[in-house]
């Protein structure tokens, strides 16, 4: 499901979330989208941009980005710089051990994902663009929760999702979220330590 939204505070932050980016993710990622609203912004931008259905590609598959979404993705990077950006998935809740265990690492190359609660899993971006296309200061998470979520666990996302578009740079936004999931965010920093070695948490 197609859908843009831009919201323009002023000087600040420059952020861009992109939701459903392969097969039908976009389906479940537009009920979170259209929660995040203009008083959730107080500086900077944020364009907000869910994809339509396309056929399912992994982002860690370079094939990926030579598809005609991966090539929008990349356009959108392309145009509006962002310092943050984001991307919402969603999994079939039988991937859940796939993503979450150590052995991602041996197994495609990149860290387990890590719960928030409830189902909703943070990560980094696919390596393709994170140390390709954006700097080393940029912030760029995946968000992850189950297809057609509880109202419960898309609580928890939006409200993530919220912090994200609230941050005013990546020192507030460390700060915020080791207010309220200190154990992820350490977690998040070894991981980062093991792949990228100097590299930034997200
Ligand atoms: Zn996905």
């Amino acid at each position: 499901m197609e859908f843009f939204k831009c919201i323009d505070k002023g000087p600040g932050l420059k952020r861009l979330f992109i939701g459903g980016v392969h097969g039908k993710e976009g389906l479940s990622t537009i009920n979170a989208i259209k929660k995040i609203s203009e008083n959730d912004v107080k500086d900077g931008t944020l364009v907000i941009y869910n994809c339509d259905e396309s056929r399912y590609i992994s982002t860690l598959n370079p094939l990926y980005y030579q598809s005609t979404v991966g090539k929008e993705i990349l356009y959108l990077i392309n145009h509006y710089q962002p310092d943050m950006y984001i991307e919402l998935h969603c999994y079939k809740p039988e991937s859940y051990p796939a993503l979450t265990s150590i052995d991602r690492i041996k197994r495609v190359g990149v860290p387990p994902l890590i719960e928030l609660e409830k189902g909703v899993l943070i990560g980094s971006v696919s390596p393709q663009i994170r140390t390709k296309i954006f700097k080393k200061e940029d912030i760029c998470i995946t968000l992850e929760m189950p297809c057609s979520p509880s109202p419960e666990t898309l609580n928890i996302y939006v409200n993530f999702l919220k912090v994200l578009a609230s941050a005013k740079n990546r020192f507030d936004l460390e700060n915020k979220v080791t207010k309220i999931y200190p154990e992820q965010v350490e977690t998040s920093q070894k991981y980062a330590h093991i792949i990228f070695g100097e590299y930034p948490p997200f």
